[in-house]
């Protein structure tokens, strides 16, 4: 068994089995012979069986939230948002069922039409991290069902409660073995399971870039359609002309979500020359009023990092920023709280060249750069392997939209600090991934086109 451990005091929350290479395989089996059956079901009743598991997920979110601040270390407000969040994607997608549609084509000849079909890719596999375990989860499971395919989801080690509870509400609401199967146990044996396997068609991972690259390498083999949400180094670009209230409560909302153990974090806050120093001022006014805490209440607290590796990396970042210049302007070291909480922290007086700059940070901690020009600020925002999001504030209607053009990356968020919804394609460019999750691209990435001549006809 594997035991699941509280990251606020190190308590043991349950425990989920560790499943042998036989027990996964029979698991992908079902997933396989289920395929068939489920692929052919009325869209209609696919998107009813995911409503009626909205339904019953919904009615009981209270008890899914405290389950993941126990779990997750997130506060409870925060859990009850990821909920809806996540509740979002199923609703979305049993819907979206309904209107997978295919196309027709002006036919090139007289006697033929041209139709174009869209079909569930197959057998589908999940791999999901441990900073949103609900949402991920929903995320992926929703639109590979919609779509008509089956999917085998293995959740992070770290945080399987929340998952294994979203599938017996599932099996509730009458979606059935083989429709969606859950593992845990050895990440690599997993892994090599559901890569190898020629029958699962398509694999959806989010997790690290280090990871979806192996996990990439290995879809090779069969050409395997793949999706990777993968990590992020998010540029957050305050123009002086920017709505200064607005930005500075855009960005603390966004960094310290999940005590900023997000793959959408801002990571290089890029603050103009004129505002600069009053920003920095403000952003450490308020982050020093919100509380460092367990998260079983339900006003916002910063809670733990999720485990002594992750704490680890941000202190050393921190360490390294310090020793090569940076100023603290709050915090810079683990919290007095002790255990796996991390001071929230202002740095100032950054520059691109500190390892902190090229790392994805994944804690409390706001690192400020100053910058002169827009041509400077889009360089230095690009300058990174990745391109997942990046925050842009400014009133200059030219400019927001120049950078929306400018800025190497999947997501532009223009004047606010929230990116999520079910509504809207959510992805990367670079080594940030490929595929988009949400909205009716998301589906896009469960279904094989296919087109159909239809000749010989008499007209
Ligand atoms: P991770 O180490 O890559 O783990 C992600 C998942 O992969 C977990 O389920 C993990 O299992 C599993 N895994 C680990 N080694 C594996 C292997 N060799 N083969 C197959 N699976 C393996 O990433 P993490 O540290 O949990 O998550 C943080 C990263 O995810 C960050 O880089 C973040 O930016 C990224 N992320 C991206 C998005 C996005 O949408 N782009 C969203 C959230 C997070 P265990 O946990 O059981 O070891």
């Amino acid at each position: 068994m594997i035991n699941v451990v509280n990251p606020a005091d190190g308590s043991v929350v349950g425990e989920v089995p560790e499943w042998s290479p036989a027990e996964v395989t029979a698991a992908i089996d079902r997933t396989c012979k289920a395929f068939p059956w489920w692929s052919r079901k009325l869209a209609k009743e696919r998107g009813d069986l995911l409503r009626r598991w909205f339904e019953l997920v919904k009615a009981d979110k209270q008890a899914f939230a405290e389950l993941m601040v126990k779990e997750n270390g997130k506060c409870l407000s925060e859990a009850l948002g990821e909920i809806e969040y996540g509740l979002g994607f199923i609703e979305w997608f049993a819907e979206e069922a309904r209107r997978v549609y295919g196309d027709t084509i002006p036919a090139h000849a007289g006697n033929a039409e041209i139709l174009v079909f869209k079909e569930p890719a197959g057998p589908t596999a999940a791999i999901t991290p441990w900073n949103f375990p609900f949402m991920m989860i929903t995320r992926k499971i929703a639109t590979a069902l919609a779509a008509g395919c089956t999917m085998i989801i293995k959740p992070s080690e770290l945080t399987p409660l929340t998952g294994y509870k979203l599938l017996e509400y599932a099996r509730r609401a009458g979606i059935p073995e083989g429709v969606f199967e859950m593992v845990t146990g050895n990440p690599q044996e997993i892994g090599a399971l559901f890569t190898s396997d020629t029958r699962i068609r398509k694999i959806s991972f989010t997790g690290s870039t280090a990871i979806g690259k192996v996990l990439a390498s290995a879809c090779g083999n069969d050409l395997k359609k793949m999706t990777l949400e993968l990590g992020g180094n998010a540029p957050f670009i305050v123009f002086d002309d920017a709505g200064f209230d607005d930005a500075v409560a855009g960005l603390v909302a966004a960094k310290l979500r999940n005590s900023g153990q997000v793959c959408i974090s801002p990571n290089r806050i890029y603050v103009q020359d004129a505002i600069h120093d009053r920003f920095v001022a403000a952003v450490a006014e308020k982050v020093a009023m919100i509380r460092v805490d367990q998260g079983l209440q339900q006003e916002f607290v910063v809670g733990p990092l999720i485990n002594q590796v992750g704490l680890d990396k941000v202190a050393a970042l921190v360490e390294e920023a310090k020793q090569s210049g940076a100023e603290v302007v709050l915090g810079g070291k683990p919290h007095a709280k002790g255990g796996l909480f991390y001071a929230p922290t202002v740095l100032a007086g950054l520059n691109d060249d500190m390892r902190i700059a090229h790392t994805e940070i994944f804690g409390p901690v706001f690192p400020i750069y100053r910058f002169h020009t827009e041509d400077e600020v889009v360089r230095r925002a690009n300058n990174t392997e990745y391109g997942l999001v990046a925050y842009v504030f400014t009133r200059d209607l030219g400019r927001a939209f120049r950078l929306s053009r400018n800025i190497e990356s999947g997501m532009v968020i223009l004047n606010s600090g929230s990116v999520g919804t079910a509504s809207v394609p959510f992805g990367g460019v670079k080594h940030s991934g490929y595929g988009r999750e949400g909205s009716y691209y998301g589906i896009e990435e469960y279904v094989e086109v296919k087109y159909v001549l239809m000749g010989g006809l008499d007209r």
